[in-house]
């Protein structure tokens, strides 16, 4: 055994540094990157991917795509790519669904065939096959076959954008790169609704490992995408700081009405002052408590390899992911759109903190330094 003495960092561990800017107003500050990967075709768009998981829907593309941001796709709703892409006359609708969306498939050939099924459908329908952006999604992403499942897929789609993961360290990033995959998903244990670290111990801290990760893909001509752990648009920015070229994220776009999943309403007694007026000199003169009956509204929210996931999503397929999810109530949050003007606006202000005018520059502008203590996050 040997034992790593050096502190490996979390969100939690850092803030960004202040440094004086000449930037003169957030609006200067340009949130789109031009992405030009190994292997795959050009694209751009805010470097922000929403995780598949429950807020991997086309409903969640729908407004990502509005605001050039993009989705995995959540692999239960696959079959749901044929009809947007072959039987749906509104073109401008399909083009939004290339741009931005993810078709996600784990490591199994029949989840393949089916992808080269869809591609293969909608080329015959005069689209470009090429242009589909792939993420190929298993929880541990450290076995020799997954490097060998990524170059099959390399293989079948030689110019389309290949995302593969999840790992956390340097040298499984090298691997899955040279197996063909343009961007390495970095994360192992830190999602909102994980327990792989309660389970099995196993995890590396993200600033790290986007730190690390980023170097050795970089130094390939690939990316990263730091996936898991962002609870703020603060963590959001730290991780572009860190070299993510994208994040990912789930947790922070749960409980709104674009995530899938039941929606839950529980109702509360509560005690409100009634305040009785003197009617001729406006002052209170006296005051009771009167009962009423509000109303909180949750959404389910769950983790793809917890227990209820299995049992909604993959009836009968084991082993899909590992049992290491959890299932809770988020409060209800509303539309999306608030969320995303909530992280963009972070995002920008974050940027004329460092005097950097893109996201694409954080990187190169910005300078993490160690704090002594968990800091507040919420
Ligand atoms: P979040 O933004 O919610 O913190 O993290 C999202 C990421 O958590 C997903 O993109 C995925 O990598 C990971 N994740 C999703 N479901 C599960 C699960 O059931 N178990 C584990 N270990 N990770 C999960």
């Amino acid at each position: 055994m040997i034992l790593e003495n050096e502190i490996k960092l979390d969100f939690q561990d850092v803030l960004i540094r202040p440094k004086r800017s000449t930037l003169e107003s957030r609006s200067q500050v340009n949130l789109i990157k031009n992405f030009k990967p190994k292997y795959g075709k050009e694209f751009s768009g805010i470097p922000i991917i929403a995780a598949n998981m429950a807020t991997g829907t086309f409903k969640m593309l729908e407004v990502f795509a509005e605001n050039k941001m993009f989705v995995a796709i959540a692999k239960h709703f696959n079959n749901e790519w044929n009809y947007h892409l072959t039987e749906n006359k509104n073109l401008e609708q399909v083009k939004k669904y290339i741009d931005y969306g993810f078709y996600t498939i784990g490591m199994s050939d029949n989840e393949l065939l089916q992808l080269i099924q869809v591609a293969n459908g909608w080329e015959s329908d005069g689209g470009d096959k090429s242009n589909i952006k792939i993420c190929i999604d298993i929880a541990n992403g450290y076995t020799q076959r997954f490097a060998s499942f990524v170059k099959k897929v390399r293989d079948a789609f030689p110019k389309n954008v290949i995302v593969a993961g999840n790992v956390a360290t340097p040298e499984m990033v090298q691997e899955l790169v040279i197996a063909g995959a343009d961007f390495c998903k970095i994360g192992i244990g830190p999602g909102s609704a994980c327990t792989t670290r309660l389970k099995t111990g196993v995890g590396y801290p993200q600033i790290s490992a986007s730190i690390e990760c980023a170097d050795a893909a970089h130094g390939l001509g690939a990316g990263i995408i730091l996936d898991g752990g962002m609870r703020c648009p603060g963590d959001v920015a730290k991780a572009f700081v860190a070299n993510s070229d994208m994040v990912m994220i789930g947790g922070m776009l749960a409980g709104t009405d674009e995530q899938d999943g039941e929606t839950i309403s529980k109702w509360f007694e509560s005690e409100e002052l009634d305040l009785i007026y003197n009617g001729t000199s406006n002052q209170t003169v006296d005051f009771s408590t009167k009962k009423k009956i509000v109303e909180n509204k949750y959404k389910v929210w769950y983790g793809m390899s917890s227990e209820y996931a299995q049992e909604k999503h993959m009836s009968g397929m084991k082993n899909y992911r590992t049992s290491e999810g959890r299932k809770e109530e988020v409060e209800y949050k509303g539309p999306v759109q608030n969320i995303i003007d909530d992280l963009l606006g972070g995002l920008r202000s974050a940027c004329t903190y460092i005097g950097s005018q893109s996201i694409k520059d954080m990187g190169k502008c910005g300078t993490l330094i160690r704090t002594n203590r968990q800091h507040d996050r919420f």
